[in-house]
């Protein structure tokens, strides 16, 4: 194939892809068409020739771009060139000077006078517009420094304790230097000491604690021990026990206000409960208590001694009213006795009257005395006797038209009116309620009948006013005798027979058969 077949093919191929007629897309189709036809022209080889002489890195790079003309390798290096950033190596340079300054700084600090010396000029140095033929001078003075420097004056020091030449700080606090350190420097640890363990005793806790004590005693014994950092956990130990005694005493002395306050207010409970007086008392607490405000920077032991001062009075005022409580209890106790006695005596003495409350006429434990013995004289002497019941008639209904007052009011009237008709050694008297006996001596059933007719009449014809009200009374009566009857008791049944005839036959009436 000749040169004319290989660029028509390249041309060819162009259109085939797509590509336009550009230098470079025909220098691409020509040289692939070339080597096609088994030809290579220098004009293609010269991008892989470049290509091999550039680093492995650079090579990568040219694959990733699909660089493959030597056009597009240079527009490739020219903007590589570009994006490198000019100011970048004088910025390495400022920072690393920056911090050869720094070192140099340090190196100042240590203690040596020669490189303090070389330190301070190789900085100004670095400060100032240089030459390398100048930077060149100093490294070489430092090279100097390092050959001859000699730290064998470090040994003199062995006789005082180890010396480690990496680590002075230490070398020279295992140094042992005590009567040195107390000629010269012993004074300031010594005020700084006795202010650390004044420090330490507890300004409210009475006690120094044991352990407080210890390295108090410690310090002050060697206060260069201040120096030494072991020392420091002791301190702080020491400070935080003596707070802690602190706050204890502090507990202990609320505690035991706390106890004052409780009985103080135990014993005013006591005392407004007990007393009548209380307010006078109190009146004196608050006052007391008052003094206590006015000077707010009270002393705990004066305020401990206040309160105590009135709890004392409080228990004493207590037990004194106790004492008076206790006396009047006794005597409260006799009097209640005493009225214990009494009632005993007015029950013996209700026991043994014979007189009806209400009517002043004899009761019904009288009558039945009276009426035994009526009986054992007509057993014994055969003297008779009548006995005729009286009954009001509806008295129910007296109390509930006009009331109970009334009603009494009306049985007061009956008792006179009975009182009134009988014969002075005749027997009246109330057996209960509204029922009324007569006991009639040396008289008979006929005799009874009479008796018990003009009492009838009287109430009958009797005005029982009570208010602006007359009251209509009527009563019914049941007589008999003892003759007539076998026993006593047959002639109280027989006259309550005779009795509850008269109300069935239609009241205001007198039965006697
Ligand atoms: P009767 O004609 O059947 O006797 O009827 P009564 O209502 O009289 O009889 P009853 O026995 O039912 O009632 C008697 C009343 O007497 C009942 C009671 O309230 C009253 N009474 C009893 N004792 C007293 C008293 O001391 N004072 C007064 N005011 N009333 C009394
Ligand atoms: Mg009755
Ligand atoms: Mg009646």
């Amino acid at each position: 194939m000749n040169i004319q077949a290989i660029i028509k093919n390249a041309v060819k191929r162009l259109e085939i892809e797509g590509k336009l007629l550009t230098p470079d897309f025909y220098a691409e189709a020509f040289c692939k068409e070339a080597s096609k036809a088994g030809f290579t022209t220098e004009d293609c080889t010269h991008l892989e020739k470049f290509t091999a002489t550039l680093n492995k890195e650079f090579q990568n790079e040219l694959k990733k771009y699909h660089i493959k003309s030597m056009p597009e390798l240079t527009r490739f290096l020219v903007s590589k060139l570009n994006r490198t950033n000019p100011s970048h190596c004088s910025n390495l340079l400022e920072s690393q000077t920056q911090f050869t300054k720094r070192v140099l700084q340090v190196v100042e600090m240590l203690h040596n006078k020669e490189a303090t010396e070389l330190s301070k000029r190789s900085t100004e140095l670095l400060s100032r517009e240089t030459t390398v033929a100048e930077i060149d001078q100093y490294r070489q003075l430092w090279v100097n420094f390092t050959n001859t420097y000699d730290d064998t004056f470090l040994q003199k020091l062995k006789t005082f304790g180890d010396i480690d030449s990496r680590d002075l700080k230490k070398s020279i606090q295992n140094l042992r230097l005590d009567g040195y350190e107390k000629a010269s420097g012993s004074s300031d640890f010594s005020i700084i000491a006795s202010l650390l363990v004044s420090s330490f005793v507890p300004s409210i806790a009475s006690s120094v604690n044991d352990k407080i004590a210890q390295i108090s005693q410690k310090i002050q014994d060697n206060p260069a021990l201040l120096e030494d950092t072991t020392i420091e956990s002791e301190i702080k130990s020491a400070i935080s026990l003596r707070i802690a005694l602190d706050k204890q005493s502090v507990k202990e002395m609320i505690e035991s206000i706390d106890g004052v306050l409780d009985k103080l207010s135990l014993r005013l409970i006591e005392m407004i409960e007990s007393s009548d007086s209380s307010t006078v008392e109190i009146q004196k607490i608050k006052k007391e208590l008052e003094s206590y405000n006015e000077s707010s920077d009270i002393n705990f032991s004066i305020a401990h001694k206040k309160l105590y001062t009135i709890a004392v009075a409080l228990e004493e005022n207590t037990q004194a009213l106790t004492r008076d409580l206790k006396k009047h209890n006794s005597e409260v106790g006799a009097l209640s006795k005493k009225i214990e006695y009494l009632e005993h005596e007015l029950e013996r003495a209700k026991e043994e009257s014979k007189e009806d409350f209400l009517t002043k006429l004899y009761n019904k434990r009288a009558i039945d005395e009276f009426i035994n013995n009526k009986d054992a004289e007509f057993q014994r002497y055969g003297r008779n006797f009548a006995v005729v019941f009286f009954d009001l008639d509806y008295f129910k209904t007296v109390n509930d038209t006009y009331g109970h007052d009334a009603g009494d009011a009306v049985l007061l009237a009956f008792a006179k009116i009975l009182k009134n008709e009988a014969r002075s050694v005749d027997i009246v008297g109330r057996f209960g309620g509204e029922e009324f006996i007569a006991i009639l001596g040396e008289t008979d059933i006929e005799g009874g009948v009479i008796f018990a007719e003009k009492v009838r009449k009287k109430v009958k014809n009797a005005r029982f006013m009570y208010k602006d009200s007359r009251i209509e009374v009527t009563v019914s009566c049941g007589v008999s005798d003892r003759k007539s009857n076998f026993s006593l008791q047959s002639l109280l049944k027989t006259a309550d027979e005779f009795l509850y005839k008269a109300k069935k036959d239609g009241r205001d009436r007198v039965v006697s058969k």
